[in-house]
């Protein structure tokens, strides 16, 4: 039907307004009229022109936030009254990410991205959909076997569409920005995580995730020409199989954030990471430093500002591997790795990569962000990599009642 046959067009406005008039004797149209009565009528919810929600005057205005989550990704993206989080932290930060949502008055998200299914990304989401409303949820799978997850996948449902797996090559607005999709599912766990870039204005900040070589390679044969960006998310915490030279190569940025948690036993960042990103010249920024770090446009100018100042020096100084962590303990067997690489065995169960800390004395283990894991005396700690639950079951370990792992 062509609606600029606007004589239809008034014919069927006639026609409700007289059925409107027919269901009530005493409502009337939303134009003033020889009828006295003025009642509520559904007429007015019709209206085809919903005003837009930014004033025109307004600036345009851009922040992206790395939270300090510890050991874990959040960043919160605000872009014209528009809001995107990528990430929410361990299961530890829901209250966290509960609480700034909250205190700065962000009641609905436009988009959530968990960039993968693994705890320290989706963890705090829960906390962040139990607050706020979403439009989207994107993630690289939409079922995966663990508490932290079926909790991000029950709120993603129950204040928001449920998750949506993107395509490569999708495009979304974020007010003024535009976020492109430039891969995911390049392979298992870390390398499925979804790499995207976030353009606004002439600036472009690109978001890997846990993505490693694998991920980064897929992309690279992809489209290496929409890797270009000014600001870096860095992969997997700045693990040493993350941020490949061919990879940062393409991607030149002046600015890298490296999300990671202080004294975390991984050893992130790594020296061979932040070897290549010093010399690609690279401002590094790091949250276990820095706490919160902000790169915003105000409408006028480009600032970056952090919660915390770090030297230089200690910038470049990388994690400590928990291979070296001091151990009071008996012999080497105090830290248990399995040897399937940070993805773990392909026999190992869906919790595979997963990463636990054991209390020796209570025989109960934690996820690393715990709070119990803060307050354990190092003496006590015992540290399991690429372990599964049903292993630490098995060695006689009860799961911590708080952070569920
Ligand atoms: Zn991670
Ligand atoms: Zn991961």
């Amino acid at each position: 039907m062509n609606l600029k046959k606007s004589p239809i067009v008034i014919l069927i406005f006639s026609l409700f307004l007289a059925l409107s008039a027919c269901a009530s004797s005493s409502t009337a149209p939303d134009k003033p009229s020889t009828t006295p009565t003025i009642t509520a009528t559904p007429t007015i919810t019709l209206a085809p022109t919903p005003l837009p929600t930014q004033p025109l005057a307004e600036p345009s205005t851009f922040t992206l936030t790395h939270l300090d989550v510890g050991q874990g990704d959040a960043a919160l993206i605000a872009c014209d009254g528009h809001y995107m989080l990528i990430d929410g932290g361990d299961t530890g930060c829901s209250n966290q990410m509960y609480s700034y949502l909250k205190r700065n008055g962000i009641s609905y998200l436009d988009i959530v991205v968990a960039s993968h299914a693994h705890v320290d990304h989706v963890g705090g989401l829960s906390g962040a959909l139990n607050y706020a409303k979403a439009g989207l949820v994107l993630c690289p799978v939409t079922e995966y076997d663990t508490d932290a997850f079926c909790d991000f996948a029950k709120y993603a449902g129950k204040n928001g569409p449920g998750i949506s797996v993107p395509k490569k090559g999708d495009i979304y607005a974020l007010g003024s920005a535009s976020i492109t999709v430039l891969g995911l599912n390049a392979g298992e766990g870390n390398d499925s995580s979804i790499i995207l870039s976030v353009t606004y204005q002439d600036r472009v900040f690109l978001f890997t995730g846990d993505a490693e070589r694998e991920a980064e390679q897929a992309v690279l044969a992809d489209c290496p020409e929409l890797l270009a960006a000014y600001g870096l998310k860095v992969g997997h915490h700045g693990s040493a199989d993350a941020t490949t030279y061919p990879f940062l190569r393409e991607i030149m940025p002046k600015i890298a954030v490296i999300s990671c948690g202080a004294g975390n036993p991984y050893g992130h960042p790594t020296d061979n990471t932040l070897s290549r990103l010093r010399d690609a010249e690279v401002t590094v920024y790091r949250t276990d430093l820095h706490g919160d770090i902000t790169i915003a446009f105000d409408g006028s100018e480009w600032s970056v500002t952090t919660q915390k100042s770090a030297s230089e020096e200690d910038i470049f100084t990388p994690g400590e591997d928990f291979n070296f962590v001091p151990d009071t303990g008996d012999n080497s067997d105090d830290v248990t790795r399995g040897d399937g690489g940070d993805n773990g065995n392909e026999d190992s169960g869906n919790t595979a990569g997963m990463d636990y800390i054991a209390n020796k004395n209570t025989k109960k283990f934690h996820y690393p962000g715990c709070n119990s894991v803060k307050k354990m005396k190092e003496s006590n700690k015992k540290f399991f990599y690429d372990v599964t639950r049903d292993y630490m079951i098995e060695q006689g370990y009860d799961p911590c009642g708080n952070c569920d792992p």
